[in-house]
This record gives structure tokens, sequence and C-alpha cells, in this order.
């Protein structure tokens, strides 16, 4: 047996008992920015990841299933949606997916730390794929809970594509942020929320839940399979006072069509599914 070369590994502590190490094959950037400390490095089979204060946010091997669900379930099951709102995002990849909604006239991206948006520009040039030099895009440099707190503009979609709640993501997890966005969406908006892996972050779901349950008439979550997000399916808060949840696979499928643009996880069925919940997760909703 050859001896295998020693491998430097970049380990994600974000559970007190449990570690995620990815392979660093190159270090591309380390650095602290104004808010938090970025690092990108190359993996054989994600590609290039970035984390922020060690924590794995975005990997080009599978950043399309996160995007894809948290962009493309709230616009399709809304079927007119014109002005989104994403808060935090810093990569561009849920913009990306967001103006490929050609009807989608304006996105606005509310997003903390300069530093991402410059450094995803330069080193993660795929995932933005040029959502940056959308004319439709309109990047606000500012914490999305004081923008949501301070702006008269409304939303079809609010899309909080956060950090986990430590650092300058805790604030997007409040009762109070949630109730200042809510306060944001149109007639029928919709709120999407990233909300953690319910098996090892139970307790961020169910808080979640219960702030939407006061303030939604509509409030739950669905799930999608995130290979570098660790042990289990994702979810995704959903609150709104409309009735969209309940468009049928036809209508989805219709408005997908129509949209005419090829996904590598989404579909109607995919939509529909993904909003079948496992007891567990039932159990931390209620
Ligand atoms: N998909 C990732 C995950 O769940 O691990 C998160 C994506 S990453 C683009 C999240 C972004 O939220 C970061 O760029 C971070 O700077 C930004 N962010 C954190 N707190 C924020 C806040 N209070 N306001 C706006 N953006 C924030």
């Amino acid at each position: 047996m050859t001896d295998m070369p020693p491998f430097a590994w970049s380990v994600e502590a974000l559970h007190a008992d449990h570690r995620q190490a990815l392979r660093i094959e190159t270090m591309i950037y380390d650095s602290e920015t104004a808010h938090q400390r970025l690092q990108v490095f190359e993996n054989p089979r994600f590609g290039r990841i970035m984390t922020l204060d060690g924590v794995v946010q975005v990997t080009e091997g599978d950043e399309f299933i996160y995007h894809e669900m948290m962009a493309h379930v709230p616009i399709f099951a809304h079927g007119a949606a014109r002005r989104v709102l994403i808060i935090g995002g810093g990569d561009g990849g849920m913009a990306r997916e967001a103006l490929r909604h050609t009807e989608v006239e304006k996105v606005t991206m509310v997003e903390i730390d300069a530093g991402v948006v410059e450094f995803s520009k330069k080193y993660l040039a795929n995932i933005s794929a040029g959502a940056f030099e959308d004319p439709r895009l309109e990047l606000v440099i500012a914490d999305g809970a004081a923008f949501v707190a301070e702006t008269t503009d409304v939303f079809d979609v609010i899309i909080v594509d956060s950090t986990d709640p430590i650092g300058p993501g805790e604030v997007l997890f409040t009762d109070t942020f949630y109730g200042r966005a809510k306060r944001c969406l149109s007639e029928g908006g919709i709120l999407v929320t990233q909300n953690g892996v319910p098996f090892m972050q139970g307790e961020e779901l169910t808080h979640t839940m219960r702030a939407f349950r006061t303030l939604f008439r509509d409030a739950t979550c669905y799930l999608a399979t995130i290979p570098t997000y660790a042990g289990g399916p994702m979810a995704m808060g959903w609150g709104s006072d409309g009735t969209s949840r309940a468009a049928s696979i036809e209508e989805l499928d219709e408005r997908f069509r129509a949209a005419g643009f090829e996904t590598r996880y989404y579909s109607p069925e995919v939509h529909h599914a993904a909003f079948a919940l496992p007891g567990y997760v039932r159990k931390l909703l209620s």
C-alpha cells in the first residue's frame, strides 16, 4: 500500500457534537471581511466552496439545489411575482435564479457584507453567472433587518438567504424581523426563509414556525436535500396570507413551461412533494 499524502481539511463545527470535514485541494482565498472570516477553497467533489466563519455557505457542486428551491418554489407558486426581495444572498446565486423569471421586473438584494459580493464576483463567477450585471438587480449593502424596518417598498416574494443564526445572521431569525418582513409583502405575497437542517437544528425551525403561525394564515416549511448541509434535508420556512400553496401540479407545470428555462432539481412534481413532511419534521412545527 502506498502512503497517502497528507491533506488539509476544512472542518465545519456548526454543532457541538458533529463535525463535517471537506478536503482542501487548494486554498484560494482566506481573509477577514468587516463582518466575518471568508474562505474559499477547491474540493475535488464540490468544486469551489465558500465558508463564512468556518460554515459552508455555498459550493459550486450543489448550489443549484438550494437556489432553485428557494427561488422557484415561491415564484412559481405566486404565479405573478414582479418584485422580489432577497435578504443576504451575497454569492449572487439566488439573484441568478430569481432573474430567470422574465416577468420579474426587479430583484432587490440586501446583503450586509460588500466583501462577500466583491469576492464572489471575482472567485465564484459561475454562481452569480451575470446576475450582478442584470439591470433588473438592485444591490443594497445594508443589514437586512434594518432594511425591512425602514423601506416603504413592497414585494411579491421575499427570500431570506441568510447565514445560520450566529453572527450577523442572528437578527434574521427574530420575531421582530419576521413581522417587519411581512409588512413588506404585497397582498398574497410569500416569505421564504433558510431554516437549517431540522434533524440537527430542530429548535431553529420550531422557533420560526411559532413566529410564522402568529403572523401568517398559511405557515409551514418545505424540504430539499443539499449534500453539504449535513444531517438530512434542509427546511425552508414558508409564510403567506394568500393561497399560492394550493397551486396544483398542472398549474405549476403550465407556469414552468411558459417560463421556458431548464432546471436541474426543481420541477412542478418536486415542488409539490417538497411540502410533504416526515413525522419528525411535522412534530417540530406543532
Ligand atoms: N446558503 C447559505 C447557507 O444556508 O449556508 C447562505 C448563503 S450566504 C449567501 C448568506 C449571506 O447572508 C452572506 O453573504 C452573509 O453576509 C449574509 N448576511 C448575514 N447576515 C445578514 C444580515 N443581517 N443582513 C443581510 N445579509 C446578511
